[in-house]
């Protein structure tokens, strides 16, 4: 992400210079509006798990590291993937596909990415399904993703 940004950036600055010769003042106005609309990017990004319409599970349950029932706080990065293994306690392995692309090569290759995540009783996810996971504090060596709901059984 951050060889991207470095490079819209650089791209931003080159195009004035190429069309017509602007002022110094002007080049910097840009660059920092380009770094404003960054960091709204991520405060948008943190207000949507904070605002986002969470479904509560229609079970109760009495596990500290459950986000609805317990004391768990959301924040970082959301992700939706399909459930691989349900065999470990409390515990899910989310799986989800992500392509990346070589400019350089002119090629795109397709990876996987496997993420540990709480599985509170409430939830209950199963293998097969599709869930929606967000990132919290570490709960254990492995894990610091928690799974919000279940999207497709
Ligand atoms: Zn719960």
């Amino acid at each position: 992400m951050k060889k991207k940004t470095t490079k819209q950036q650089e791209n931003k600055k080159k195009t004035p210079e190429a069309k017509a010769p602007v002022k110094q003042g002007s080049e910097k106005t840009e660059t920092k509006k380009a770094n404003s609309v960054q960091t709204d990017a991520k405060s948008t990004k943190t207000e949507e798990i904070a605002k986002s319409e969470l479904k509560m599970p229609d079970r109760k349950c009495s596990d500290k590291k459950c986000p609805f029932h317990g004391n768990l706080k959301i924040h970082g990065r959301v992700f939706v993937g399909e459930v691989i293994s349900d065999k470990m306690h409390r515990t899910v392995s989310v799986q989800w596909k992500r392509k990346k692309i070589f400019r350089k090569y002119d090629r795109s290759a397709v990876f996987t990415s496997t993420i540990k995540a709480h599985n509170p009783d409430c939830i209950n996810a199963k293998e097969g399904d599709i869930v929606k996971i967000a990132e919290t504090r570490p709960l254990s060596k492995t894990k610091n993703f928690v799974v919000l709901e279940v999207m497709e059984k």
